[in-house]
C-alpha cells in the first residue's frame, strides 16, 4: 500500500543571484509501515523536500501525493519532528500534547485522556505536568514525537530529530524510536546525514546525490532488518 507518492518533483529558488536548484526531478514512493531513512551530502536537499512533503514550501514541479491526494498546504495527516525544539514553552507536556487534538476537534476531557495515552508510550507519564526546560534534550523530542503522533498521521515526517543531542542520548532515542514505530500504523521518513544511524534505523534508504548543473539522483538501498 503506497502511502506517499513523490512523482517528478522540482523546486527552485529565485535569489538575488540568481535561480537556485535546490531539487530537480526527484521521484520515490513511501509503503505503509515503512521506515525510510533520506541521507545525502549538505546542500543536496533534504531539508527542501521534506518542507515540501510538510506543505510549509511549495514545489516548483511533479507532483505529491499522499493516498493518492495532492498534498496542498500543512495538514493533520502528516505529522513533523525538527530538529530544534518545537515545543510551546508556557505549555505543560501534556498541554503540549493535548494543543494538536484540540486543534482537530477533541473535547478537552477527549485531548488529555489521549495524552497521556501518547506520554505512556514515550515513557513520559512521570512528566506530564513538568514544563519542557525542566526536560532533557532527548525528553524534550520524546514529547515532540508524542505530539506529533498524537492526531495519528499517515506519515512521521523526522528532518535530523536527533541530531542536536550527545551520542549516548541519540543511541537511545534511536532505540526508542524503532520501539514506538513497531508499535503504531505509521509511516516514516527520517532525513539525517549520518549513515550509521540510516542503516539503525531504515527498511530502506535513499540516497539523494546532488550532480550540480544536472538531474538529481536518487538511489535506493535496502537495509534487511533483523
Ligand atoms: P540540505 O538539507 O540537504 O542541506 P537544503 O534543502 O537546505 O539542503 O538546500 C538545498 C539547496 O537549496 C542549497 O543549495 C541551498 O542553499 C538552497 N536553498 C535552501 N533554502 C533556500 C532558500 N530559502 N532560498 C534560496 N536557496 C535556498
Ligand atoms: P535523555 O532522553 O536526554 O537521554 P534520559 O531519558 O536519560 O534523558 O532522562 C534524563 C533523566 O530523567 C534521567 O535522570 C532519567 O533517569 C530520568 N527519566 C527519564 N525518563 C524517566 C521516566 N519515564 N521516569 C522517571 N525518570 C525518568
Amino acid at each position: 500500500e503506497v502511502v506517499l507518492d513523490v512523482r517528478h518533483v522540482g523546486k527552485r529558488y529565485r535569489s538575488a543571484r540568481g535561480e537556485v536548484v535546490a531539487l530537480s526531478d526527484v521521484s520515490f514512493r513511501t509503503h505503509r509501515r515503512e521506515f525510510v531513512c533520506v541521507i545525502g551530502p549538505s546542500g543536496c536537499g533534504k531539508s527542501t523536500l521534506i518542507r515540501i512533503l510538510a506543505g510549509l514550501e511549495s514545489h516548483t514541479s511533479g507532483e505529491v501525493l499522499l493516498d493518492g491526494k495532492p498534498v496542498r498546504g500543512p495538514g493533520a495527516d502528516r505529522g513533523m519532528v525538527f530538529q530544534g525544539y518545537t515545543l510551546f514553552p508556557w505549555l505543560t507536556v501534556k498541554k503540549n500534547v493535548m494543543f494538536g487534538l484540540k486543534m482537530n476537534g477533541s473535547s478537552a476531557g477527549e485531548a488529555e485522556r489521549e495524552a497521556l495515552q501518547w506520554l505512556d508510550l514515550v515513557g513520559l507519564t512521570p512528566f506530564a505536568d513538568v514544563y519542557p526546560h525542566q526536560l532533557s534534550g532527548g525528553m524534550k523530542q520524546r514529547v515532540a514525537i508524542a505530539r506529533s503522533l498524537a492526531n495519528r498521521p499517515r506519515i512521521l515526517l523526522m528532518d535530523e530529530p536527533f541530531g542536536a543531542l550527545d551520542a549516548q542520548t541519540r543511541a537511545k532515542m534511536q532505540a526508542h524510536l524503532i520501539d514506538i514505530w513497531r508499535n503504531i500504523d505509521v509511516t516514516i521518513l527520517f532525513i539525517t546525514h549520518d549513515l550509521d544511524e540510516a542503516i539503525m534505523l531504515a527498511d530502506r534508504i535513499l540516497v539523494l546525490k546532488a550532480n550540480p548543473g544536472e538531474v538529481q539522483e536518487l538511489i535506493e538501498v535496502p537495509v534487511p532488518r533483523p
